[in-house]
């Protein structure tokens, strides 16, 4: 009875040091301060101009969570392949398990940094259309795994090119 008093007298004291001395607080006092008036900004997810709209994301997703976007005018991004959507995130329904940006082909097949993610893509800039040039040597297991998400299956139909002339290299 007497330690159940004063672990309750601790919390109270321990509380109470956090509501009048910001004591203990792990989230900084400016963005905590925008975010009770509603003014941050959110973070861009997609890197709009590097992805190729293959929609892998948007398939692997496992909470729905990312929808692709018609775009006003379809983009060419190598001879062949056309980007014709872009995905867009609902921050609500994602649950931060990073599978889009595990199956973003750009990441998972050229090793390259996926251009979506939960927490911000931040600066992303390359060259898709050089990626997507490159020689790359990738597994046949690899290969199907990540081809049965992609909805424009010419990112494989290439890549599988591309693999089989490093092989001949
Ligand atoms: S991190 Fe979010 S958006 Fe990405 S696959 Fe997981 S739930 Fe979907
Ligand atoms: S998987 Fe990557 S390249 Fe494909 S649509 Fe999603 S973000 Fe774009």
């Amino acid at each position: 009875m007497k330690n159940i008093l004063r672990i309750m007298l601790e919390g109270s004291y321990t509380n109470l040091k956090r509501i009048l001395f910001a004591a203990d607080r792990v989230t900084d006092m400016e963005l905590r301060r925008r975010i009770l008036e509603g003014t941050v900004e959110p973070e861009p997810k997609v890197a709009e101009v590097s992805c190729i709209g293959c929609a892998g994301c948007s398939n692997a997703c496992p909470t729905g969570a990312i929808e692709m976007r018609d775009l006003d005018e379809p983009v060419e991004i190598i001879e062949g392949l056309m980007k014709k959507q872009i995905p867009v995130l609902n921050r609500e329904r994602c649950v931060h398990c990073y599978y889009c940006h595990d199956f973003c082909p750009l990441y998972a097949l050229f090793g390259e940094p996926g251009t979506i993610h939960p927490n911000d893509v931040g600066e992303v800039e390359f060259d898709a259309g050089a990626v997507l040039q490159k020689p790359v040597k990738i597994s046949e297991d690899k290969l199907k795994f990540i081809s049965q998400f992609l909805a424009d299956k010419s990112v494989i139909k290439r890549t599988d090119t591309l693999a089989e002339a490093a092989r001949k290299m």
